[in-house]
């Protein structure tokens, strides 16, 4: 118990001393950055055995980063995963790709088998692996599905009552039928199987694999400001984690989206006067890369992000001028994001899928793509009965809407002002004819969900980017 104290003690503190330097300013995170790459790679235990972890934007750059600063290391991905065009970057800039984990036909996974094979990933990962307990019931998980239902912990946890172990109320209303019988509950129960493993055989289980069998170990782009739960662990951590069983490096730690943009941008600049050094892989002999000739890229931020600009200050010119008088004539900073995507992930994860503003990511690939769409929407597994099923029944089941068109003119959305200015950036937004259609009434944003004042609005076209 007294050991416990301690260490809680000690976690606090150190969560109060990363959140400190998480208020700093961008050139001491710059540095400090610098700094804890530079003393993973040099610590005793990891001596230069490292590797760029690389997936979206934020890998990138950090790959970048740590060649700009001397440490010259592979980079290393699951690139089948990610949209084509952080594909093409990963390309030009020599980044290893790796194969997710392989299934009992030996063949390595598509993302579409593992959905088959263990279930969707929906919700978040906490809730989609209870949820995944509740579904697979065996002897040796009934404590843990009994907590999850009630949150007590048994004998095993030392008698505790409602921890974090309880699935939310909501959730248990739609998921714990299965041990209804057990635990007197009258639950639904889903018509789709879920779990959390898929991360595990397309991502986390190649690299580990790699770090494993090459004896090195990751960099990675984790930034606390973007990790939700694991945000106390990454602090508690800290940048550099080395233990008997794990050695990583998440220099960004304590980077704000803000940070990463701006070294993004200098990352860019730097780039362009040293692309010569990255070259593609262009195959395997003997188990060494051939190199092929380096590609010049136009940018190192891929298309799915579309650019990062500076949004002008909230100010208006009176403000300014008082701003630019007080501060020696220099104008202030507007705050800066990408045009297109802010983050990306899988493109096939439902994780967060319930808390995203319309046209969420499945909306998006129906524009890109209609007939990918209407596989995943439909086509994705069979039921017993062996009709098919996918995407569509999962946010049927969970209230997410996705039949319905923000380009149908007949059918025009509900709009809260502040979403249809933002959809303006994506998509040329028009509205209906008629006084009635343009009248503006309260109710539920078809975007956001929230209630607001509303006006109707159909998407023409998508913009774009010239
Ligand atoms: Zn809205």
């Amino acid at each position: 118990m007294r050991w416990n104290q301690d260490k809680e003690r000690e976690n606090q503190e150190k969560i109060r001393d990363f959140q400190a330097k998480m208020t700093r300013g961008y050139a001491f995170k710059r540095a400090y950055a610098a700094r804890r790459a530079w003393e993973f790679y040099n610590h005793p235990e990891v001596a230069g055995r490292c590797y760029a972890a690389v997936g979206g934007l934020d890998s990138i750059t950090l790959f970048l980063f740590l060649r700009s600063i001397g440490i010259d290391v592979p980079a290393v991905s699951v690139s089948m995963l990610e949209d084509q065009s952080i594909q093409r970057i990963h390309r030009a800039l020599g980044v290893k790709g790796l194969k997710p984990a392989s299934s009992p036909q030996g063949r390595p996974y598509s993302k579409i088998e593992v959905i088959r094979d263990f279930g969707f990933p929906v919700l978040s990962k906490e809730a989609a692996r209870k949820i995944c307990d509740l579904q697979n019931p065996t002897e040796k998980n009934a404590t843990t599905r009994h907590a999850i239902m009630t949150g007590e912990t048994g004998e095993y946890g030392g008698f505790r009552t409602g921890t974090h172990m309880k699935l939310s109320q909501k959730w248990l209303e739609k998921f714990g039928g299965p041990e209804n019988e057990r635990e007197g509950t009258d639950y639904q129960t889903a018509p789709f199987p879920v779990s959390d493993k898929c991360c595990y055989f397309l991502k986390e289980k190649p690299l580990s694999s790699y770090t494993a069998e090459n004896g090195v170990f990751p960099y990675m782009g984790l930034m606390a400001s973007e990790e939700g739960r694991r945000k106390k662990t990454l602090a508690i951590h800290g940048c550099n984690y080395i233990t008997k069983s794990t050695r990583r490096s998440a220099p960004f730690a304590i980077f704000t989206r803000q940070d990463l943009l701006t070294l993004a941008l200098e990352m860019e600049e730097w780039y362009h006067g040293h692309w010569r050094e990255f070259r593609p892989i262009a195959g395997e002999e003997d188990g060494a890369e051939v190199y092929g000739e380096p590609i010049h890229l136009e940018t190192i931020v891929p298309a799915i992000y579309g650019k990062i600009v500076r949004d002008l200050p909230d100010m208006t010119p009176e403000e300014l001028e008082a701003y630019r008088r007080d501060h020696g004539g220099t104008e202030p900073e507007g705050l800066l994001r990408t045009t297109k995507a802010q983050r990306t992930g899988c493109q096939m994860c439902g994780f967060g899928i319930h808390l995203e503003r319309r046209p969420h990511r499945f909306d998006r690939i129906r524009y890109k793509n209609p007939r990918e769409w209407e596989m995943w929407m439909n086509h994705v597994c069979q039921d017993e009965d062996g009709a098919w099923y996918g995407w569509g029944r999962v946010l049927d089941y969970i209230g997410v809407g996705w039949r319905d068109d923000l380009f149908s003119r007949e059918d025009p959305k509900p709009l809260c002002a502040q979403c249809a200015a933002d959809l303006r950036r994506d998509f040329v937004m028009e509205r209906p004819a008629g006084i009635e259609a343009v009248q503006e009434k309260r109710g539920t944003c078809w975007s956001c969900g929230r209630k607001r004042s509303l006006a109707l609005w159909y998407a023409a076209e998508e913009v774009t980017e010239a």
